[in-house]
């Protein structure tokens, strides 16, 4: 129970009810992490504190954006070794979580992580993020779609906000300095259905981790020419 006490004060911060069935669900993820990571490069960090800092507490702050709370239909976009996606669904239940990543063997992880911590309501998808919301079984389906660590905003708010229902939200977790990251953004933003929200600074306590919750809320339909093609997006950036 080395890290119970950390993880639980987290959630108890977040309003999150914490059980230790959560937290042997986190144990055996972090394991997979550090024995897959042998194989796979997903991810730079190894410590076992860092882990649970640097990736789950980390992820679990995105519940500081209320709205968390009572979505249902969550993708997390470029997700990787799972961030924050699976820790987001490990601490709810109830929330149908869409895990989507272009890179293969990260998909192959994530199917291992659900089938070893039993995760129901909860899928995968190998893919870009661009391809998959022209379909009509994704597009604007989504209570919310997250991201972390996989591009500027501009380009992720064209990855991202497809996917996502009017009325709900795209929320990036981006590092602990983002005001012009998002004023370089705020003219695409608008473009593609989206009004800038909110920004929400998060600490992770007993670290000097510090990061920004971008919220986008969408307020309108996603034009249907977005997004563009895979390398046009990034090659040529909205303005
Ligand atoms: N979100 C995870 C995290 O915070 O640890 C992973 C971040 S990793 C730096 C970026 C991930 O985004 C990679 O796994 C990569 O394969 C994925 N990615 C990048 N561009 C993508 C795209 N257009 N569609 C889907 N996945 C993408």
């Amino acid at each position: 129970m080395e890290y119970f006490e950390l993880m639980l004060n987290d959630c108890n911060k977040e309003q999150l009810v914490f059980t230790e069935d959560m937290y042997n669900k986190f144990i055996t993820y972090k394991d997979l992490i550090k024995s897959w990571n042998e194989k796979i490069n997903l991810t730079a960090i190894t410590d076992d504190e860092e882990i649970i800092k640097k990736h789950f507490i980390d992820s679990i702050k995105v519940f500081r954006f209320d709205y968390f709370k009572e979505a249902k239909d969550i993708i997390d976009i470029g997700t990787g070794g799972g961030f924050p996606g699976i820790p987001i669904k490990i601490v709810n239940e109830n929330i149908n979580m869409v895990l989507l990543d272009s890179l293969n063997k990260r998909v192959n992880f994530l199917n291992e992580v659900i089938k070893q911590l039993r995760l129901s309501n909860i899928q995968t998808i190998h893919g870009r993020a661009e391809d998959f919301s022209q379909d009509k079984n994704y597009r604007e389906k989504f209570d919310i779609a997250t991201s972390r660590a996989v591009a500027n905003l501009t380009v992720l708010s064209e990855l991202c906000l497809p996917y996502v229902k009017v009325n709900g939200y795209f929320v990036a977790l981006k590092g602990p300095s983002v005001d012009i990251e998002v004023s370089e953004a705020k003219n695409a933003i608008g473009t593609l259905g989206g009004r800038l929200h909110d920004i929400i600074k998060v600490e992770i306590e007993n670290s000097d981790l510090k990061h920004n919750l971008v919220i986008v809320k969408k307020i309108k339909e996603t034009p249907k020419q977005f997004p563009r093609k895979a390398g046009i997006i990034s090659k040529r950036p909205l303005k």
